[in-house]
């Protein structure tokens, strides 16, 4: 299967794409993850996109896409992928559409997470992240883990992202409204969205995904 996954910064793309994608059997793709990965490692590339992720900015598509393209292009992803964060805008999901185009194929579904905006401030402020494996994800009081600041699943340092911020928050939103809800209406032009609500415990949300998917 091919998913793109959206919804609004907190939807909680990452923590159900984990799900989705072991349930799948198909790779988890995060362009959030792999920038956050070129950062931590120093690459050219990891520079190039920090500046714009801690102003809650999109990284440039010259930069985005052949990145997200390389990943897609590995053989763990012949069989399916979860995109999660890209696309992000409609050049973007005009240039996925040419490349799935361009191998004869096409996508399966965009699973578009739904969540009100007053619950995403909440959930972003409270976010820490493993610095082992940004999948391992708590929140200090929806899902704080057994012992502060380490993670319950591999005992690595958990931290707050450079880019959760509040002002750094705030600017994701107005860029999640204005350049990444209309790849929605692109979506559904060709008859491929599904909506769902991303309220409640992970496992209802994932139990909703996966039904939507069916
Ligand atoms: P969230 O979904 O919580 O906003 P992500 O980890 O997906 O977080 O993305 C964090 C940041 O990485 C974005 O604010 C943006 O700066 C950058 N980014 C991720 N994916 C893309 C993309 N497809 N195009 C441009 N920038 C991106």
């Amino acid at each position: 299967m091919r998913i793109v996954l959206v919804g609004p910064p907190g939807a909680g793309k990452g923590t159900q794409a984990a799900y989705l994608a072991e349930n799948l059997s198909i790779p988890h793709i995060s362009t959030g993850d792999l920038f956050r990965a070129n950062i931590s490692q120093g690459t050219d590339l990891g520079r190039q996109a920090k500046s714009y992720m801690d102003a809650g900015e999109l990284v440039p598509d010259e930069v985005t896409i052949g990145m997200a393209k390389d990943r897609m292009e590995r053989p763990d992803a012949t069989g399916g992928f979860l995109l999660d964060g890209f696309p992000r805008n409609v050049s973007q999901a005009e240039a996925l559409d040419a490349m799935l185009k361009s191998e004869g194929m096409t996508l399966d579904a965009v699973l578009d997470l739904e969540v009100p905006e007053d619950e995403v401030v909440k959930r972003i402020a409270g976010r820490r992240i493993c610095r082992n494996d940004s999948s391992h994800v708590f929140h200090v009081t929806y899902s704080p883990p057994a012992q502060e600041g380490v993670c319950d699943v591999c005992g690595g340092d958990l931290y707050q992202r450079d880019d959760d911020s509040e002002t750094t928050v705030r600017k994701r939103l107005e860029v999640y409204h204005t350049q990444t809800e209309p790849i929605i209406d692109y979506y559904r032009g060709q008859g491929l969205v599904v909506t769902i609500s991303a309220l409640g415990k992970v496992t209802e949300v994932t139990q909703r995904a996966m039904a939507a998917l069916q």
